[in-house]
């Protein structure tokens, strides 16, 4: 058959491709395995990558500031927005909550941006019963040592925090196996390439593409 290859009135007013809602990205890994900062490169890349702001209680780092990298807010605002249903998910981590708003993540994701959620192992197992073609990637330092090094380095927790952190680290990484990719974060710009390439990759699957075959096809 001679196919015609001529636009429709329609494809030549309208964007080619409809714009898709956005794809759901949860990255965990035990404190200091270098999520935050693998993340932060990722989305300097991609203008269509937002990361989530999680809303915690426990108390900001000397760096840190409000609406950056949290929403810091009381125990009692907390719990009032856990009765509210407020959160996609929410989790106690080392003695604080720590939670991701819903409808934040919910308007991105239907205006088309791809979310990233920077969340624990609780967490993620949460979202993963509703969002189950989301993408789970579990990063983790090449060593245990290197781990303590990091932990030590930052120097942001007292001594007992940081061996609460490095054993929760130890059981944490047991789960590893829950997640469809591993990143092993010992060089950071290659860890945040490795993630950039699993996100490009999983955009390109055929359950996320087949509709645009009809696209392509004028039908
Ligand atoms: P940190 O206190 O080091 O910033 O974070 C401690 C842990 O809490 C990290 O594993 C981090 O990924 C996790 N976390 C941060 N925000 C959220 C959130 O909104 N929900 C859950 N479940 N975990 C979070």
């Amino acid at each position: 058959p001679v196919i015609n290859t001529e636009l429709k009135e329609e494809q030549l007013t309208e964007p080619f491709f409809e714009r898709e809602k956005g794809i759901l990205i949860v990255i965990s890994g035990p404190s200091c395995a270098g999520k935050g900062s693998v993340c932060k490169i990722i989305c300097r890349k991609n203008p269509d990558l937002r990361l989530s702001i999680s809303e915690t209680t426990r108390q900001p780092r000397n760096s840190e500031k409000h609406g950056r990298e949290y929403f810091y807010i009381s125990k009692e605002s907390f719990e009032e927005r856990i009765k509210k249903g407020q959160y996609l998910e929410y989790a106690t981590v080392y003695e604080n909550y720590y939670g991701t708003p819903k409808d934040y993540v919910e308007n991105l994701l239907e205006s088309g941006f791809d979310v990233i959620l920077e969340i624990d192992i609780q967490g993620a197992a949460k979202v993963r019963t509703n969002y189950k073609e989301g993408i789970y990637i579990f990063i983790v330092p090449p060593s245990m040592q290197e781990l303590r090094r990091r932990i030590e380095e930052r120097g942001t927790e007292s001594k007992e925090q940081m061996e609460m952190r490095l054993n929760c680290a130890y059981e944490e990484m047991k789960n590893a196996d829950d997640y469809s990719y591993i990143v092993i974060n010992d060089d950071l710009n290659d860890a945040a390439q490795r993630v950039q390439s699993i996100i490009t990759a999983e955009k390109c699957r055929t359950e996320r593409l087949k509709n645009k075959i009809e696209d392509i096809l004028g039908r």
